[in-house]
């Protein structure tokens, strides 16, 4: 078949793109393909309210909630869906993709939108631990929950802080491991991972900093020896852009992700990446950046499919997210890539306002719990490169 627009993938960036392109008068076929069995779904509540609510998988409602869109609308705005299909080859030169059914399909332009999947610890037992990334392990997880007493939470990211306080909301007895002496030290500095590590503590998760895990069995055994107990493990340890079809259809791929400009184009015609998969220039930073955010997977996605339709748009936002962590709430405004300085503003009533300032004392980011006002103010400012306040 020929799709005027394929998009390969079924998160954010997918929908978006394919979406934009229709928004943007792109005729011809569009085709997204998905290699998840569920129409496009919101991600960041998996470690959060969803894993916290009930368990039962027999209620449709649950899931359906959790769609973009509703799945009678994609032939309304001329998508069509293949679910469950993995697009296993590209070729650029003749804008051809092979699917795992052994259909090919022709394109004009084509989307990558691949995303990260989790990351397993090369550790003996790893592979018996769960991950969360899909609606399908999400489910996995609430149901072994629903069953343990125990959980051990490898990793200190966001979603191993989220999973770990959702967990215990659910009563278990949680112990959250991690390379870092502080939960989300290396992204956000010590002084910020104190604070959550603070948080963790008084929910009574249990913190297990500066570990490496040396085997998953019945709970983990970590490399000093210690054995801690668990009925479940859950592996937060990081993810991994999928920039496989990229690298095989010769784009250029930087550090496993696709190196695209600020319209997102890859390196090769008519292929654009967005999302967690690309490594796009950000017309503002004046740089590459790598983003794992979900509105930042909209934004790009929306552009690219702007692009491929014969708009104009380029990618120049502040990246921003919010983490919700048992219930309190983290917003970020940051380019991401590093800092020199920070500096914390306590407001009273536990709220705080982190502000992150490069060499030269430009603000490259901001956080904010319970300070809206600064997330706002920040993220201008960030964009503006200007100094701190
Ligand atoms: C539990 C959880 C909580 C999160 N919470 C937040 C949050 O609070 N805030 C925030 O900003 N971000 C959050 N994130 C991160 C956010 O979800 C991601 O940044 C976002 O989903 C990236 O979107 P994407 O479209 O690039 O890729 P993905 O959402 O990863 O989608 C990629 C899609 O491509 C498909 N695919 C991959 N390879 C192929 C192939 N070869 N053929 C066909 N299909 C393929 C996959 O099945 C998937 O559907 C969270 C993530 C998780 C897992």
């Amino acid at each position: 078949m020929h799709a005027e627009l394929l998009v390969i993938g079924g998160g954010p960036a997918a929908l978006a793109a394919a979406t934009a392109y229709r928004d943007h008068r792109g005729g011809g076929a569009v085709l997204l393909v998905s290699n998840d069995d569920v129409p496009p779904y919101l991600r960041p509540p998996l470690s959060k309210d969803f894993l916290r609510g009930p368990d039962d998988p027999d209620d449709p409602e649950d899931a359906d909630g959790l769609l973009l869109t509703p799945a009678m609308t994609y032939p309304e705005q001329g998508i069509t869906l293949r679910l469950g299909q993995t697009v296993t080859d590209l070729d650029a030169r003749g804008r051809t993709a092979t699917l795992s059914t052994g259909d090919r399909v022709t394109y004009g332009d084509c989307v990558l939108a691949t995303g990260s999947s989790p990351r397993r610890l090369d550790v003996p037992g790893a592979a018996d631990a769960l991950v969360l990334r899909t609606l399908a392990d999400a489910v996995a997880l609430r149901s072994a929950a629903t069953a343990a007493r125990s959980a051990v939470v490898v990793g200190t990211g966001f979603i191993g802080c989220e999973a770990a306080a959702s967990l215990r909301a659910r009563g278990l007895a949680v112990t959250l491991v991690g390379r870092e002496r502080f939960p989300q030290q290396t992204r956000l500095g010590p002084e910020v991972g104190a604070r959550v590590a603070g948080w963790l503590e008084a929910d009574g998760v249990v913190l297990r900093g500066e570990a490496d895990v040396a085997a998953v069995e019945h709970g983990v055994r970590l490399a000093d020896g210690t054995a801690i107990g668990a009925d479940l493990v859950l592996l937060a340890s990081g993810v991994e852009p999928q920039a496989t079809l990229a690298a095989v259809a010769g784009a250029e791929v930087v550090d496993g992700r696709v190196a695209v400009d600020a319209q997102l184009r890859a390196s090769v015609p008519h292929l654009f990446a967005a999302g967690d998969v690309a490594f796009a220039h950000n017309a503002a930073a004046g740089r590459r950046l790598a983003v794992e955010h979900w509105g930042e997977a909209e934004t790009m996605g929306a552009i690219a499919g702007t692009v491929a339709a014969g708009g104009d748009a380029a990618w120049d936002a502040v990246p921003g997210f919010w983490s919700e962590i048992g219930d309190r709430t983290l917003k970020y405004a940051a380019w991401g890539d590093g800092f020199a300085h920070v500096r914390v503003v306590d407001h009273g009533g536990g709220a705080f306002t982190a502000w992150y300032a490069d060499d030269a004392g430009r603000t490259v980011g901001v956080l904010t719990h319970d300070a809206d006002e600064d997330y706002e103010r920040g993220a201008t400012l960030v964009a503006e490169a200007a100094p701190l306040p």
